[in-house]
Protein backbone atom coordinates (compact mmCIF):
# COMPACT_ATOMS: atom_id res chain seq x y z
CA UNK A 1 0.00 0.00 0.00
CA UNK A 2 1.64 3.19 -1.44
CA UNK A 3 2.79 4.90 1.98
CA UNK A 4 4.05 8.23 3.08
CA UNK A 5 6.04 9.17 5.86
CA UNK A 6 6.91 12.72 6.73
CA UNK A 7 9.86 13.67 8.78
CA UNK A 8 10.54 16.72 10.10
CA UNK A 9 13.63 18.90 10.43
CA UNK A 10 14.36 17.82 14.46
CA UNK A 11 14.12 14.01 13.38
CA UNK A 12 17.11 12.93 12.08
CA UNK A 13 17.44 10.03 13.28
CA UNK A 14 18.61 7.71 10.64
CA UNK A 15 18.53 4.39 12.80
CA UNK A 16 14.41 4.91 13.84
CA UNK A 17 12.82 2.07 13.34
CA UNK A 18 10.89 3.59 9.76
CA UNK A 19 14.95 2.65 8.26
CA UNK A 20 15.04 -0.92 9.18
CA UNK A 21 14.13 -2.36 5.56
CA UNK A 22 13.72 -0.90 2.26
CA UNK A 23 10.58 -0.34 1.49
CA UNK A 24 9.54 0.46 -2.53
CA UNK A 25 5.87 1.35 -1.41
CA UNK A 26 7.32 4.00 1.23
CA UNK A 27 8.11 7.70 0.21
CA UNK A 28 9.71 9.46 2.78
CA UNK A 29 9.15 13.63 3.01
CA UNK A 30 11.62 15.80 3.97
CA UNK A 31 10.70 19.76 3.27
CA UNK A 32 12.62 22.96 3.87
CA UNK A 33 9.07 25.09 4.06
CA UNK A 34 8.63 28.75 5.08
CA UNK A 35 6.35 27.87 7.80
CA UNK A 36 8.77 25.99 9.56
CA UNK A 37 11.48 29.17 8.92
CA UNK A 38 9.15 31.96 9.44
CA UNK A 39 7.27 31.53 13.06
CA UNK A 40 10.39 33.02 14.71
CA UNK A 41 13.03 34.96 13.20
CA UNK A 42 15.93 32.15 13.48
CA UNK A 43 19.39 32.35 13.93
CA UNK A 44 21.08 31.98 10.27
CA UNK A 45 23.24 28.98 11.38
CA UNK A 46 19.91 27.68 13.00
CA UNK A 47 18.46 27.45 9.50
CA UNK A 48 21.12 26.00 7.83
CA UNK A 49 22.08 23.56 10.43
CA UNK A 50 18.77 22.33 9.82
CA UNK A 51 18.74 22.38 6.40
CA UNK A 52 22.50 20.55 5.97
CA UNK A 53 21.25 17.72 8.45
CA UNK A 54 17.73 17.51 6.52
CA UNK A 55 19.71 17.32 2.95
CA UNK A 56 22.21 15.11 4.59
CA UNK A 57 19.12 12.44 5.58
CA UNK A 58 17.76 12.33 2.46
CA UNK A 59 20.85 11.72 0.55
CA UNK A 60 22.00 8.36 3.01
CA UNK A 61 17.81 7.25 2.63
CA UNK A 62 18.38 7.34 -0.84
CA UNK A 63 22.02 5.99 -1.00
CA UNK A 64 20.50 3.00 1.37
CA UNK A 65 17.97 2.60 -1.22
CA UNK A 66 14.57 4.41 0.35
CA UNK A 67 12.54 6.49 -2.12
CA UNK A 68 12.79 10.24 -0.74
CA UNK A 69 10.62 12.96 -1.71
CA UNK A 70 12.46 16.57 -0.91
CA UNK A 71 11.25 19.88 -1.21
CA UNK A 72 14.17 22.72 -1.12
CA UNK A 73 13.40 26.01 0.02
CA UNK A 74 13.82 27.34 -3.26
CA UNK A 75 11.88 24.68 -5.34
CA UNK A 76 9.29 26.24 -7.81
CA UNK A 77 7.09 23.51 -6.65
CA UNK A 78 7.55 23.82 -2.93
CA UNK A 79 3.84 25.60 -1.50
CA UNK A 80 6.07 26.34 2.21
CA UNK A 81 3.53 24.42 3.88
CA UNK A 82 3.28 20.88 5.04
CA UNK A 83 -0.19 20.52 4.27
CA UNK A 84 -0.14 21.38 1.00
CA UNK A 85 3.04 19.96 0.07
CA UNK A 86 1.79 16.19 1.28
CA UNK A 87 -1.30 16.76 -0.89
CA UNK A 88 1.49 16.93 -3.45
CA UNK A 89 3.10 14.11 -2.68
CA UNK A 90 -0.07 11.90 -2.00
CA UNK A 91 -1.33 12.80 -5.49
CA UNK A 92 2.62 11.65 -7.19
CA UNK A 93 2.66 8.68 -5.42
CA UNK A 94 -1.23 7.75 -5.13
CA UNK A 95 -0.60 7.54 -1.55
CA UNK A 96 -3.01 4.98 0.26
CA UNK A 97 -1.62 5.72 4.08
CA UNK A 98 -0.05 9.06 5.88
CA UNK A 99 2.32 8.25 9.19
CA UNK A 100 4.28 10.55 11.05
CA UNK A 101 6.17 10.85 13.95
CA UNK A 102 5.45 12.21 17.38
CA UNK A 103 6.37 15.73 16.73
CA UNK A 104 8.17 17.38 20.12
CA UNK A 105 6.61 20.64 19.58
CA UNK A 106 2.77 21.42 20.75
CA UNK A 107 2.02 23.60 17.27
CA UNK A 108 3.33 20.98 14.94
CA UNK A 109 1.40 18.42 17.34
CA UNK A 110 -1.63 20.26 16.65
CA UNK A 111 -1.12 21.02 13.09
CA UNK A 112 -0.31 17.46 11.93
CA UNK A 113 -3.18 15.89 13.85
CA UNK A 114 -5.70 18.03 12.62
CA UNK A 115 -4.11 17.14 8.90
CA UNK A 116 -3.84 13.61 9.50
CA UNK A 117 -7.80 13.87 10.91
CA UNK A 118 -8.80 15.50 7.45
CA UNK A 119 -6.48 14.78 5.12
CA UNK A 120 -8.56 11.93 3.60
CA UNK A 121 -6.40 8.75 4.73
CA UNK A 122 -5.63 6.73 7.63
CA UNK A 123 -2.82 8.45 9.46
CA UNK A 124 -1.10 7.19 11.68
CA UNK A 125 1.71 9.07 14.42
CA UNK A 126 4.77 7.10 15.74
CA UNK A 127 7.01 7.01 18.24
CA UNK A 128 10.32 9.25 18.21
CA UNK A 129 12.36 6.58 19.26
CA UNK A 130 14.37 9.41 21.04
CA UNK A 131 13.56 10.14 24.77
CA UNK A 132 14.01 7.80 27.78
CA UNK A 133 10.60 8.66 28.80
CA UNK A 134 7.22 9.09 27.40
CA UNK A 135 5.56 13.12 27.16
CA UNK A 136 3.86 12.16 29.74
CA UNK A 137 6.31 10.62 32.06
CA UNK A 138 7.33 13.51 34.30
CA UNK A 139 3.64 14.03 34.41
CA UNK A 140 2.78 10.93 35.53
CA UNK A 141 5.50 10.85 38.33
CA UNK A 142 4.10 13.69 40.02
CA UNK A 143 1.03 13.96 41.97
CA UNK A 144 -0.81 16.09 39.06
CA UNK A 145 -2.03 18.59 41.79
CA UNK A 146 1.77 19.05 43.56
CA UNK A 147 2.28 22.58 43.35
CA UNK A 148 5.70 22.56 42.42
CA UNK A 149 7.84 19.19 40.56
CA UNK A 150 11.19 18.51 41.77
CA UNK A 151 13.32 17.87 38.88
CA UNK A 152 16.00 16.14 41.84
CA UNK A 153 12.98 13.07 42.19
CA UNK A 154 12.16 12.60 38.84
CA UNK A 155 16.30 12.01 38.05
CA UNK A 156 16.68 10.17 40.84
CA UNK A 157 13.91 7.58 39.66
CA UNK A 158 15.44 7.66 35.76
CA UNK A 159 18.37 6.56 37.20
CA UNK A 160 16.93 3.65 39.09
CA UNK A 161 14.55 2.80 35.93
CA UNK A 162 18.07 3.15 33.72
CA UNK A 163 20.16 1.64 35.79
CA UNK A 164 22.47 4.87 35.05
CA UNK A 165 25.45 5.38 38.06
CA UNK A 166 23.57 2.56 39.97
CA UNK A 167 24.62 -0.02 42.40
CA UNK A 168 23.45 -3.79 41.87
CA UNK A 169 21.57 -2.97 45.66
CA UNK A 170 19.55 -0.17 43.80
CA UNK A 171 21.83 2.64 45.84
CA UNK A 172 23.77 5.06 43.87
CA UNK A 173 26.74 4.31 42.45
CA UNK A 174 29.46 6.17 45.15
CA UNK A 175 27.08 6.46 47.14
CA UNK A 176 25.62 10.21 46.43
CA UNK A 177 23.16 10.85 44.50
CA UNK A 178 24.25 14.74 43.10
CA UNK A 179 27.77 16.06 43.21
CA UNK A 180 26.57 19.35 42.76
CA UNK A 181 28.50 20.96 45.62
CA UNK A 182 31.81 20.09 43.99
CA UNK A 183 30.86 21.66 40.33
CA UNK A 184 30.95 25.58 41.24
CA UNK A 185 34.49 26.91 40.83
CA UNK A 186 35.45 29.57 38.64
CA UNK A 187 37.78 29.08 35.58
CA UNK A 188 41.25 31.20 35.90
CA UNK A 189 42.82 29.95 32.61
CA UNK A 190 43.75 26.54 34.67
CA UNK A 191 43.64 23.67 33.72
CA UNK A 192 44.54 24.67 30.11
CA UNK A 193 41.28 24.45 27.66
CA UNK A 194 40.38 21.28 25.62
CA UNK A 195 41.49 23.19 22.52
CA UNK A 196 38.44 23.36 19.94
CA UNK A 197 37.49 20.07 17.73
CA UNK A 198 34.42 21.97 15.75
CA UNK A 199 33.38 21.08 11.50
CA UNK A 200 34.57 23.36 8.99
CA UNK A 201 31.88 22.87 6.51
CA UNK A 202 31.76 24.71 3.64
CA UNK A 203 27.80 25.71 3.37
CA UNK A 204 28.14 29.20 1.25
CA UNK A 205 26.12 27.51 -1.71
CA UNK A 206 22.93 26.43 0.71
CA UNK A 207 23.18 30.05 2.57
CA UNK A 208 23.26 31.57 -0.94
CA UNK A 209 19.80 29.35 -1.76
CA UNK A 210 18.33 30.41 1.98
CA UNK A 211 18.64 34.30 0.98
CA UNK A 212 17.40 33.68 -2.45
CA UNK A 213 13.99 32.15 -1.23
CA UNK A 214 13.62 35.26 1.10
CA UNK A 215 14.07 33.95 4.29
CA UNK A 216 14.95 36.68 6.86
CA UNK A 217 17.88 35.82 9.96
CA UNK A 218 19.77 37.54 11.83
CA UNK A 219 23.01 36.40 13.12
CA UNK A 220 26.16 35.31 11.66
CA UNK A 221 25.60 32.54 9.23
CA UNK A 222 29.51 31.33 9.22
CA UNK A 223 28.51 29.85 6.39
CA UNK A 224 32.39 29.31 5.25
CA UNK A 225 33.12 27.24 8.34
CA UNK A 226 30.02 25.78 9.93
CA UNK A 227 30.87 24.45 12.58
CA UNK A 228 27.69 22.23 13.28
CA UNK A 229 27.29 18.47 12.81
CA UNK A 230 25.21 17.33 9.35
CA UNK A 231 25.06 13.32 10.33
CA UNK A 232 25.36 11.02 12.90
CA UNK A 233 29.10 10.40 11.79
CA UNK A 234 30.09 13.84 12.55
CA UNK A 235 28.14 14.04 15.59
CA UNK A 236 29.23 10.77 17.03
CA UNK A 237 32.60 12.17 16.27
CA UNK A 238 31.64 15.42 18.78
CA UNK A 239 30.40 13.49 21.36
CA UNK A 240 33.83 11.37 21.56
CA UNK A 241 35.93 14.18 21.67
CA UNK A 242 33.98 15.95 24.32
CA UNK A 243 33.94 12.71 26.23
CA UNK A 244 37.84 12.50 25.74
CA UNK A 245 38.91 16.15 26.25
CA UNK A 246 36.15 18.18 27.54
CA UNK A 247 34.31 16.35 30.17
CA UNK A 248 37.02 15.40 33.04
CA UNK A 249 36.59 19.46 33.94
CA UNK A 250 33.03 19.75 32.89
CA UNK A 251 31.69 19.60 36.44
CA UNK A 252 34.31 21.48 38.45
CA UNK A 253 34.43 24.48 35.76
CA UNK A 254 30.19 24.08 34.75
CA UNK A 255 29.39 27.13 36.04
CA UNK A 256 32.42 29.19 35.33
CA UNK A 257 32.22 31.90 32.38
CA UNK A 258 35.41 33.78 30.53
CA UNK A 259 35.89 36.03 27.97
CA UNK A 260 38.75 33.74 26.26
CA UNK A 261 36.39 31.44 25.92
CA UNK A 262 32.41 30.60 25.25
CA UNK A 263 32.52 26.88 25.55
CA UNK A 264 35.26 26.32 28.47
CA UNK A 265 34.37 22.60 29.11
CA UNK A 266 30.89 21.94 28.11
CA UNK A 267 29.44 19.87 25.62
CA UNK A 268 27.98 21.84 22.50
CA UNK A 269 26.02 18.55 21.92
CA UNK A 270 22.67 19.74 22.44
CA UNK A 271 21.94 20.75 19.05
CA UNK A 272 23.00 16.73 17.64
CA UNK A 273 20.96 15.71 20.09
CA UNK A 274 17.58 17.96 19.52
CA UNK A 275 17.67 17.13 16.17
CA UNK A 276 17.97 13.11 17.45
CA UNK A 277 21.38 12.67 15.51
CA UNK A 278 22.55 11.29 18.48
CA UNK A 279 20.06 9.88 21.49
CA UNK A 280 20.48 10.64 25.14
CA UNK A 281 21.10 7.34 26.05
CA UNK A 282 24.32 6.69 24.44
CA UNK A 283 25.56 10.05 25.43
CA UNK A 284 24.86 9.38 29.12
CA UNK A 285 26.46 5.76 28.77
CA UNK A 286 29.32 7.38 26.88
CA UNK A 287 29.94 9.24 29.63
CA UNK A 288 29.84 6.60 32.28
CA UNK A 289 31.83 4.50 30.21
CA UNK A 290 34.63 6.63 29.89
CA UNK A 291 34.78 7.23 34.20
CA UNK A 292 34.50 3.56 34.43
CA UNK A 293 37.73 2.97 32.59
CA UNK A 294 39.76 5.99 34.01
CA UNK A 295 38.07 7.31 37.53
CA UNK A 296 40.83 9.43 38.07
CA UNK A 297 41.12 11.26 35.20
CA UNK A 298 36.94 11.54 35.05
CA UNK A 299 36.07 12.12 38.25
CA UNK A 300 32.79 10.68 39.78
CA UNK A 301 31.48 14.55 40.34
CA UNK A 302 31.89 15.84 36.37
CA UNK A 303 30.38 12.25 35.48
CA UNK A 304 27.36 12.64 37.30
CA UNK A 305 26.82 16.76 36.80
CA UNK A 306 26.98 15.74 33.44
CA UNK A 307 24.44 12.59 33.07
CA UNK A 308 22.15 14.88 35.48
CA UNK A 309 21.60 17.04 32.49
CA UNK A 310 20.69 15.12 30.15
CA UNK A 311 18.78 12.35 31.38
CA UNK A 312 17.83 14.03 34.67
CA UNK A 313 16.80 17.84 33.49
CA UNK A 314 16.64 17.34 29.41
CA UNK A 315 13.89 14.73 30.17
CA UNK A 316 12.15 17.15 33.31
CA UNK A 317 12.06 20.20 31.50
CA UNK A 318 10.22 17.86 28.00
CA UNK A 319 7.58 16.49 30.50
CA UNK A 320 6.99 19.70 32.18
CA UNK A 321 6.52 21.24 28.45
CA UNK A 322 3.83 18.50 27.84
CA UNK A 323 2.15 18.84 30.81
CA UNK A 324 1.55 22.76 31.13
CA UNK A 325 1.33 23.37 27.22
CA UNK A 326 -0.35 25.50 25.76
CA UNK A 327 -1.20 27.79 28.56
CA UNK A 328 2.56 27.67 29.92
CA UNK A 329 3.22 30.14 26.80
CA UNK A 330 1.42 33.19 28.31
CA UNK A 331 2.57 32.60 31.72
CA UNK A 332 4.05 35.58 33.11
CA UNK A 333 3.35 35.56 37.16
CA UNK A 334 5.70 38.56 38.08
CA UNK A 335 3.64 40.75 35.68
CA UNK A 336 6.94 41.88 33.75
CA UNK A 337 6.10 44.46 31.12
CA UNK A 338 8.71 45.82 28.98
CA UNK A 339 10.21 45.04 25.83
CA UNK A 340 13.87 43.70 25.38
CA UNK A 341 16.24 46.46 24.30
CA UNK A 342 17.58 46.49 21.15
CA UNK A 343 20.59 45.66 21.69
CA UNK A 344 19.64 42.26 22.40
CA UNK A 345 20.39 42.06 18.21
CA UNK A 346 23.67 43.75 18.26
CA UNK A 347 25.13 42.94 21.00
CA UNK A 348 26.25 46.75 21.40
CA UNK A 349 25.97 47.14 25.08
CA UNK A 350 28.49 49.03 27.29
CA UNK A 351 27.78 45.91 30.21
CA UNK A 352 30.72 43.29 29.30
CA UNK A 353 28.86 40.63 30.70
CA UNK A 354 25.82 40.96 28.27
CA UNK A 355 27.83 42.40 25.73
CA UNK A 356 29.82 39.48 25.79
CA UNK A 357 27.08 37.00 26.21
CA UNK A 358 25.17 38.20 23.61
CA UNK A 359 27.49 38.88 21.06
CA UNK A 360 28.95 34.99 21.37
CA UNK A 361 24.78 34.23 20.50
CA UNK A 362 24.86 36.36 17.57
CA UNK A 363 27.83 35.22 16.19
CA UNK A 364 27.70 31.83 17.18
CA UNK A 365 24.83 30.93 17.61
CA UNK A 366 25.57 29.37 21.20
CA UNK A 367 26.09 30.02 24.57
CA UNK A 368 26.71 27.53 28.01
CA UNK A 369 23.52 27.47 30.23
CA UNK A 370 25.18 29.92 32.55
CA UNK A 371 25.61 32.55 30.57
CA UNK A 372 21.81 32.18 29.17
CA UNK A 373 20.46 31.56 32.83
CA UNK A 374 22.79 33.85 35.13
CA UNK A 375 23.89 36.46 32.67
CA UNK A 376 21.10 37.04 29.99
CA UNK A 377 18.29 34.93 31.93
CA UNK A 378 19.06 37.36 35.27
CA UNK A 379 19.20 40.64 34.00
CA UNK A 380 15.63 40.41 31.61
CA UNK A 381 14.17 39.40 35.19
CA UNK A 382 16.04 41.75 37.10
CA UNK A 383 15.06 44.60 34.70
CA UNK A 384 11.30 43.50 34.19
CA UNK A 385 11.45 42.40 30.59
CA UNK A 386 8.03 40.66 29.88
CA UNK A 387 8.77 36.73 29.61
CA UNK A 388 7.52 36.39 26.19
CA UNK A 389 9.85 38.45 24.29
CA UNK A 390 12.75 36.90 26.23
CA UNK A 391 11.39 33.48 24.99
CA UNK A 392 10.86 34.67 21.51
CA UNK A 393 14.17 35.96 21.58
CA UNK A 394 15.70 32.86 22.77
CA UNK A 395 13.58 30.82 20.49
CA UNK A 396 15.25 32.84 17.94
CA UNK A 397 19.32 32.94 18.57
CA UNK A 398 20.11 29.16 19.61
CA UNK A 399 21.15 26.48 17.26
CA UNK A 400 19.39 24.07 19.90
CA UNK A 401 16.39 26.22 20.14
CA UNK A 402 13.32 24.16 19.75
CA UNK A 403 10.03 24.80 21.65
CA UNK A 404 9.73 22.13 24.00
CA UNK A 405 12.97 22.85 25.46
CA UNK A 406 13.54 26.30 25.02
CA UNK A 407 10.12 27.50 26.63
CA UNK A 408 10.64 25.87 29.64
CA UNK A 409 13.88 26.64 30.53
CA UNK A 410 13.04 30.38 29.66
CA UNK A 411 9.86 31.28 31.36
CA UNK A 412 9.78 28.50 34.21
CA UNK A 413 13.47 28.47 35.26
CA UNK A 414 14.90 31.82 33.91
CA UNK A 415 12.13 34.27 34.42
CA UNK A 416 10.10 32.17 36.76
CA UNK A 417 7.56 33.28 35.28
CA UNK A 418 5.09 30.14 36.13
CA UNK A 419 4.99 31.04 40.23
CA UNK A 420 8.06 28.65 40.97
CA UNK A 421 6.84 25.97 39.75
CA UNK A 422 9.59 24.56 37.82
CA UNK A 423 12.41 26.78 40.02
CA UNK A 424 11.97 26.53 43.32
CA UNK A 425 14.38 30.32 43.84
CA UNK A 426 14.16 32.99 41.00
CA UNK A 427 17.72 32.67 39.44
CA UNK A 428 18.87 36.39 40.42
CA UNK A 429 21.91 37.80 40.63
CA UNK A 430 24.03 41.01 40.98
CA UNK A 431 27.81 41.86 39.93
CA UNK A 432 29.29 39.96 43.09
CA UNK A 433 28.45 36.80 40.79
CA UNK A 434 29.53 37.88 37.76
CA UNK A 435 32.50 38.44 39.17
CA UNK A 436 33.36 35.46 41.25
CA UNK A 437 32.46 33.16 38.27
CA UNK A 438 34.08 35.14 34.90
CA UNK A 439 36.33 37.71 34.51
CA UNK A 440 33.90 39.71 32.98
CA UNK A 441 33.82 43.18 35.73
CA UNK A 442 37.65 43.30 35.06
CA UNK A 443 37.03 44.61 31.13
CA UNK A 444 33.53 46.58 31.85
CA UNK A 445 33.73 50.38 32.49
CA UNK A 446 30.90 49.89 35.31
CA UNK A 447 31.85 49.39 39.08
CA UNK A 448 30.72 45.88 40.20
CA UNK A 449 31.49 47.31 43.52
CA UNK A 450 29.07 50.18 43.31
CA UNK A 451 25.20 50.21 43.40
CA UNK A 452 23.65 54.26 42.82
CA UNK A 453 26.89 56.15 41.42
CA UNK A 454 26.89 57.35 37.92
CA UNK A 455 29.50 53.99 36.85
CA UNK A 456 27.53 51.64 39.17
CA UNK A 457 26.90 48.30 37.11
CA UNK A 458 23.75 48.61 36.06
CA UNK A 459 23.29 44.58 37.86
CA UNK A 460 23.34 45.95 41.16
CA UNK A 461 20.58 48.22 41.35
CA UNK A 462 17.92 45.74 38.84
CA UNK A 463 19.02 43.20 41.65
CA UNK A 464 18.08 44.90 44.84
CA UNK A 465 15.40 46.57 43.04
CA UNK A 466 13.67 43.13 41.97
CA UNK A 467 13.58 41.56 45.73
CA UNK A 468 12.05 45.05 47.35
CA UNK A 469 9.73 45.17 44.35
CA UNK A 470 8.63 41.50 45.15
CA UNK A 471 9.18 40.84 48.70
CA UNK A 472 5.95 40.05 49.74
CA UNK A 473 6.15 36.80 47.49
CA UNK A 474 9.94 35.67 48.02
CA UNK A 475 10.47 36.74 51.98
CA UNK A 476 9.56 33.18 52.72
CA UNK A 477 11.75 31.33 50.15
CA UNK A 478 13.81 29.65 52.39
CA UNK A 479 16.56 29.62 49.27
CA UNK A 480 16.35 33.34 48.96
CA UNK A 481 15.01 34.56 52.03
CA UNK A 482 18.09 36.20 53.37
CA UNK A 483 18.64 38.36 50.42
CA UNK A 484 14.84 39.80 50.38
CA UNK A 485 15.44 40.22 54.23
CA UNK A 486 18.42 41.93 52.97
CA UNK A 487 16.48 44.36 50.62
CA UNK A 488 13.77 45.04 53.10
CA UNK A 489 16.11 45.73 56.00
CA UNK A 490 18.01 48.89 53.72
CA UNK A 491 17.03 52.31 55.12
CA UNK A 492 13.85 53.85 53.30
CA UNK A 493 15.83 56.39 51.48
CA UNK A 494 18.66 53.84 50.43
CA UNK A 495 15.46 51.95 49.38
CA UNK A 496 13.69 54.84 47.38
CA UNK A 497 17.12 55.59 46.06
CA UNK A 498 17.76 52.36 44.49
CA UNK A 499 13.94 52.62 43.16
CA UNK A 500 15.35 56.35 41.14
CA UNK A 501 18.10 54.20 40.03
CA UNK A 502 16.24 51.63 38.40
CA UNK A 503 13.70 53.95 37.46
CA UNK A 504 16.75 55.51 35.48
CA UNK A 505 18.16 52.74 34.24
CA UNK A 506 15.00 51.70 32.55
CA UNK A 507 14.97 55.09 31.21
CA UNK A 508 18.30 54.64 29.61
CA UNK A 509 18.35 51.35 28.99
CA UNK A 510 18.90 51.92 25.27
CA UNK A 511 22.50 53.19 26.06
CA UNK A 512 23.10 50.96 29.18
P1 LIG B 1 26.27 21.04 28.29
O1 LIG B 1 26.50 22.01 29.37
O2 LIG B 1 27.44 20.34 27.74
O3 LIG B 1 25.20 20.00 28.82
C1 LIG B 1 24.99 18.75 28.19
C2 LIG B 1 23.58 18.60 27.68
O4 LIG B 1 22.66 18.59 28.74
C3 LIG B 1 23.10 19.69 26.75
O5 LIG B 1 23.57 19.48 25.46
C4 LIG B 1 21.59 19.53 26.87
O6 LIG B 1 21.12 18.57 25.97
C5 LIG B 1 21.39 19.03 28.29
N1 LIG B 1 20.94 20.10 29.18
C6 LIG B 1 21.67 20.79 30.07
N2 LIG B 1 20.88 21.63 30.76
C7 LIG B 1 19.65 21.49 30.27
C8 LIG B 1 18.40 22.09 30.56
N3 LIG B 1 18.27 23.02 31.52
N4 LIG B 1 17.35 21.73 29.83
C9 LIG B 1 17.45 20.79 28.87
N5 LIG B 1 18.59 20.19 28.56
C10 LIG B 1 19.68 20.52 29.26
N6 LIG B 1 18.72 23.82 25.93
C11 LIG B 1 18.36 23.44 24.69
O7 LIG B 1 18.68 22.33 24.27
N7 LIG B 1 17.61 24.28 23.90
C12 LIG B 1 17.25 25.52 24.32
O8 LIG B 1 16.58 26.25 23.58
C13 LIG B 1 17.63 25.94 25.61
N8 LIG B 1 17.29 27.18 26.07
C14 LIG B 1 17.67 27.55 27.31
C15 LIG B 1 17.30 28.82 27.78
C16 LIG B 1 17.64 29.24 29.05
C17 LIG B 1 17.20 30.57 29.57
C18 LIG B 1 18.38 28.37 29.87
C19 LIG B 1 18.75 28.79 31.26
C20 LIG B 1 18.78 27.12 29.43
C21 LIG B 1 18.43 26.69 28.14
N9 LIG B 1 18.80 25.42 27.66
C22 LIG B 1 18.40 25.04 26.41
C23 LIG B 1 19.52 24.46 28.49
C24 LIG B 1 21.06 24.55 28.38
O9 LIG B 1 21.48 25.88 28.63
C25 LIG B 1 21.55 24.09 27.03
O10 LIG B 1 21.08 22.79 26.78
C26 LIG B 1 23.09 24.03 27.00
O11 LIG B 1 23.63 25.29 27.29
C27 LIG B 1 23.54 23.55 25.64
O12 LIG B 1 24.93 23.59 25.56
P2 LIG B 1 25.83 22.29 25.69
O13 LIG B 1 25.38 21.28 24.71
O14 LIG B 1 27.24 22.74 25.61
O15 LIG B 1 25.46 21.80 27.13
FE1 LIG C 1 28.47 42.94 34.03
FE2 LIG C 1 28.32 44.73 35.98
FE3 LIG C 1 30.45 43.17 35.78
FE4 LIG C 1 30.02 45.09 34.00
S1 LIG C 1 30.43 45.34 36.17
S2 LIG C 1 30.64 42.98 33.56
S3 LIG C 1 27.82 45.07 33.83
S4 LIG C 1 28.39 42.51 36.21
Amino acid sequence: MATVRLILGDQLNPRHSWFDRVDPQVTYVLMEVRSETDYVKHHAQKVIAVFAGMRRLAEQLQAAGHRVRYFRIGDADNRQAFAENLRQVFAEVGARRFEYQEPDEHRLDEDLATFARTCGLPATMAPSEHFLDARDGVARHFQPAAKRWLMESYYRSVRVRTGLLMERDGTPYGGKWNYDHDNRQPWKGRPGLPGAWDLAHDHRALWSEIEAAGVRTFGSPSAERFPWPRDRVEALAQLDAFITRGLPEFGAYEDAMHSTSDRLFHSRLSFALNVKLLSPREVAEAAVRRHEADPDAVPLAATEGFVRQIVGWREYIRGVYWAKMPAYRDSNDLGHQMDLPGWFWTGETRMNCLRHAIGQSLGTAYAHHIQRLMVIGSFCLTAGIHPRAVEQWFLGVYIDAFEWVELPNVVGMSQHADGGFLASKPYACAASYISKMSDYCAGCGYDPKDRLGPLACPLNAFYWDFWLRHQQRFANNPRIGMAVRQAMAMKPAEQAAIRAKVAQLRADIETL
